[in-house]
């Protein structure tokens, strides 16, 4: 997650930022204007919420812009309708990424955030408060931000989720959940990211289990006491920086 790099007692600490503070900011935002009004003019303190707002869910960008943008509908998939369906629909901004190119899926997020934050819940039945969208608007942050893959050799091979799915029909489409660092290793945990093999969580001995590539067959052996994504890459960091030590010293 983008986040503020200090340094305290010594040593960097990477701190992320407030998301209640940020969903707060973007939900009484998100109350003051009247969307659908074409004629909006926004000022340059409620794009850099966007801005914000996007950053937090764990999307690399460089900005935000008035802009729409569509992508073909999948139904018409050779086109021939010509018909493309519309990313934001309410939200009159578009996402650039750091390479100054349109970002499709941080622009459809973010029209799905401001949807959110402006009908309520997914059943639109009544309007929510204010405390109920900035905690709807907070999970839904935290939700989207991607787990940070995880290092498992020495030459920086990297165990990375597959793919989320939107986990919603209809409504937000662009909204999906990934795996967080207190989820527990499954059977199938990722894939490696420079071969694409699907990557395996298995028994490795009595008191050792292991993760392994089923395409390049690279892995990774740890104490069976790892139960986390989180545990695991901060054992792994560990290990390998302890090896790393008993190379440099020739030990
Ligand atoms: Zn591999």
């Amino acid at each position: 997650m983008e986040g503020e790099k200090k340094m305290e007692n010594g040593r960097l600490i990477y701190r992320t930022p407030d998301i209640k503070d940020i969903a707060s900011q973007f939900v009484d935002l998100a109350r003051t204007h009247n969307w659908n009004d074409g004629k909006i003019e926004f000022l340059k303190d409620e794009e850099e919420i966007l801005f914000k707002i996007v950053r937090a869910a764990g999307f690399c960008v460089r900005g935000v812009e008035l802009g729409r943008l569509t992508i073909q509908d999948k139904f018409d998939v050779e086109g021939e309708n010509g018909e493309r369906k519309r990313v934001n629909i309410l939200c009159p901004f578009k996402v650039k990424d750091l390479e100054g190119d349109d970002y499709i899926f941080a622009t459809g997020w973010l029209d799905c955030i401001l949807r959110l934050a402006v009908y309520g819940g997914m059943k639109r039945v009544e309007k929510e408060s204010r405390e109920k969208l900035i905690k709807a608007v907070s999970m839904e942050i935290e939700k989207s931000v991607p787990l940070e893959s995880i290092m498992f050799t020495k030459d920086g091979d990297l165990l990375v989720e597959y793919p989320s799915q939107s986990y919603t029909s209809g409504n937000f489409p662009y909204f999906v959940e990934h795996v967080k660092d207190k989820n527990v290793l499954g059977p199938c945990v990722g894939l490696h990211d420079s071969c694409g093999g699907w990557i395996d969580f298995k028994k490795s001995s009595s008191i050792c289990n292991e993760i392994v590539c089923r395409k390049c067959r690279k892995k990774a052996v740890f104490s069976n006491e790892i139960k986390t994504f989180g545990e695991l890459r901060r054992q792994l960091e560990l290990t390998l920086a302890f090896r790393q030590c008993v190379r440099d010293n020739n030990i």
